[in-house]
This record gives structure tokens, C-alpha cells and sequence, in this order.
């Protein structure tokens, strides 16, 4: 049976749908019409018709859900089986992944089951001229994009992290076919059992949502100075980033770190503060609609993606502008 259509993986919890999903719809809408293919969304999980309908106002043509209570929260083994069952059954061209925990750990399992490729963490997708996905990601500590396909086995498949790609604009009006599924998981595969699940205390941060981040880095150079950063992020209702240096220094935790090893942000702000613009560092954030850099180096690359770029001293920049907006709110 030939391979056609192009999935992605809608990643649920308690019914919620997780954004990477929708984003992922974005890219798979433009390369499913570039193949005159259909775009399919695999929604799994408990209560999940809204997620359903969300997938086809982002896009889809076709959803398949498989709603359990076995699919409420995630489960290695459960979710693996199920999809591997699908994609068996309907054989698609193409599988996409939202490079989350849960993801990142369905994703390579399911490739492993069916004996294909998948590239990992990829900030850019298309279709090649032979047809095939050529999925691009940063190779090398990121000093060079490489573009992979997987020429010989089907399903082509790759993750992608939330952020890199914009949820596309919901159209209600959309139709689309939703075919309910059942799957059959036999009980010697599930090794893993749920016993318990903890909620994580620490600060949640929406980087990825979020439509200002203020992003510190080594120029601040201590924890207590980051303070400045944090404020500069309240004055403008936004959310606290940070270079791996920054974070590497213990100044502040590893959720808040934007690039290559932490999260791609793409909000309508994005100010830099005392962060030089290493190459792993714009892989998380060049995507932003504005990016304001402020730094002492006139010659620090992170004015090479600025739109607007303040040559100073953070300590005495960024005071000025959080009292100026201040002074403004009065
Ligand atoms: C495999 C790999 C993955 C990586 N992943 C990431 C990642 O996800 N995210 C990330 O950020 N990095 C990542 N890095 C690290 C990256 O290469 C850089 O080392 C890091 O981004 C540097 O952080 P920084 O800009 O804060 O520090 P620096 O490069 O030290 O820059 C500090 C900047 O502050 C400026 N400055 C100093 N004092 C002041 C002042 N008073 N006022 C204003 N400006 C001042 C300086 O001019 C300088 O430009 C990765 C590296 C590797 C090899």
C-alpha cells in the first residue's frame, strides 16, 4: 500500500491540547497542498473532541482521535502501541511531532517500531524536489544548519520544538472528517504503570506563550543584578528569559532558558540584555516579530538580528527605560 498524507501528532493532557500541536498544522497545511495530500491530526487521548475541532479550525482535513481513559495522561508504552497501530493501518507519507518531553520520547519509539528515520528538534521544514520532507535542525553545537530526508523508509518523521513554527489562525468555519478509532493495546506491552502523578512546584513559565520576554544574560554578571531584568519584564507585562550563561551561573533556572538547549520563542518583543548573540542563542529567539538588543558592545553579533539595538551599560540603560515607562503609565 503506497505511503500518502501527512500526520501530526496532536499531544493531549486531561483532554488539554498542547500548543506544538496546532503550531505544527502551520507547516503541515503548506507541505500537504505542495504534495496534493491530505493534512491528518492524530489526537489521543480523554475528552478531546474541542482539541479535535481546534485541529481542523487550524487546518486539518482529517482528524483521528482515539479517545480513552487509558489515553489521559501519557504513557510510553500505551501511546507507542497506539500509534504505531495507526500508522500501520493508514500508512502515512509524513509524521510530525511537537518536540516535547512526551514527544521527544513517542516520537523516536514509534520510529524505532517501524524500523524508519526521525530527525530530532527541527527549526525548519519543507518538501524537497523529489518529494520528500527535508527536515532542517542544527547540527555541529549549531554551527551549521543541516537539511535530512529519509529517502528509503516510510514514515518520514521529525520533531519539532513548540514555538518554532506560529499556531495558525483559527477559521471556525472550516470542515473537516473526524474518524474515531479504536486501538487494541495488549497488556504485555505496558510495562509502565502509573502510580503516581506530582505536579511540578517549581514557577511555571510560559516562554513560549508569552508575547514580551526580557532576556538576561553573563553582562549582569550576578544573581542578585538579575533582579534588574526581572523588572524590566514587569514594566512591560513580560515574561523572564535568559542565556545559558545566565543560567549555567545559577542566576536563575534552566525553564528560563532560551536557544538551542532550552526553548524557541517567537513573541512580538524580545529584549536582550547584556547577551552577546551566540549562534545557539538566536536559534531559540530570531524568530521574534521585534527584537530590541541592549549591550555595551557596539559589536556584539546580537545586533545582527536587532531591529532596534541600544549601545550602553545595562545598569544604567535599563533603569532609564523602566522609569520612562513608568513615568508614562501616570
Ligand atoms: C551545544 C551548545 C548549546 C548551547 N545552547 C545554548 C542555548 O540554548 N542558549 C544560550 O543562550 N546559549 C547556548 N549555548 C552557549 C552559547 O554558545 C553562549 O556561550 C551563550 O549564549 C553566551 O551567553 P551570554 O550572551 O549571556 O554571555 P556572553 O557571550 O559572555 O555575553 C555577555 C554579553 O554581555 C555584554 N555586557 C557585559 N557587561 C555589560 C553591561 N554592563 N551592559 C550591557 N552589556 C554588557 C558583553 O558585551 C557581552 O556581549 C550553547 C552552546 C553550545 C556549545
Amino acid at each position: 500500500m503506497e505511503s500518502k498524507n501527512l500526520w501530526v501528532y496532536i499531544e493531549t493532557d486531561e483532554g488539554r491540547a498542547k500548543n506544538v500541536g496546532f503550531e505544527l498544522l502551520n507547516p503541515g497545511r503548506r507541505m500537504a497542498d505542495k504534495l496534493g495530500e491530505k493534512l491528518v491530526a492524530v489526537v489521543l487521548g480523554k475528552g478531546i473532541a474541542e482539541a479535535a475541532k481546534t485541529a481542523i479550525a487550524c487546518g486539518a482535513d482529517q482528524v483521528i482521535t482515539v479517545d480513552s481513559e487509558d489515553f489521559a495522561t501519557y504513557n510510553s508504552d500505551i501511546h507507542t502501541c497506539a500509534m504505531v497501530q495507526l500508522i500501520e493501518k493508514y500508512r502515512p507519507a509524513i509524521v510530525l511531532y511537537g518536540a516535547t518531553n512526551n514527544g521527544r520520547d513517542v516520537g523516536p519509539r514509534v520510529a524505532c517500531a517501524l524500523k524508519t528515520g526521525l530527525t530530532a528538534d527541527c527549526t525548519g521544514l519543507d518538501i524537497d524536489e523529489n518529494g520528500l520532507l527535508a527536515s532542517t535542525r542544527p547540527a555541529f553545537g549549531g554551527n551549521l544548519m543541516a537539511t535530512i530526508s529519509c529517502p528509503n523508509t516510510k514514515p518520514q518523521m521529525s520533531t519539532v520544538r513548540p514555538g518554532v513554527f506560529k499556531k495558525p489562525v483559527l477559521d471556525e468555519g472550516r470542515t473537516g472528517e473526524i474518524i474515531t478509532e479504536m486501538v487494541n493495546i495488549p497488556a504485555a506491552q505496558v510495562r509502565v504503570h502509573l502510580l503516581e502523578r506530582v505536579r511540578e512546584v517549581a514557577e511555571a513559565v510560559d516562554l513560549e506563550g508569552a508575547e514580551v520576554i526580557v532576556s538576561g544574560g553573563r553582562g549582569l554578571k550576578s544573581a542578585e543584578n538579575f533582579a534588574l531584568v526581572r523588572d524590566l519584564a514587569k514594566a512591560m507585562g513580560g515574561v523572564v528569559g535568559a542565556s545559558r550563561a545566565a543560567v549555567d551561573a545559577g542566576w536563575i533556572p534552566h525553564a528560563h532558558q532560551v536557544g538551542q538547549t532550552g526553548k524557541t520563542v517567537a513573541p512580538k518583543i524580545y529584549v536582550a540584555v547584556g547577551i552577546s548573540g551566540a549562534i545557539q542563542h538566536l536559534a531559540g529567539m530570531s524568530g521574534s516579530d521585534t527584537i530590541i538588543a541592549i549591550n555595551k558592545d557596539p559589536d556584539a553579533p546580537i545586533f545582527s538580528v536587532a531591529d532596534y539595538g541600544i549601545v550602553g551599560d545595562a545598569f544604567e540603560v535599563v533603569p532609564a527605560l523602566i522609569a520612562a515607562m513608568e513615568a508614562h503609565k501616570k
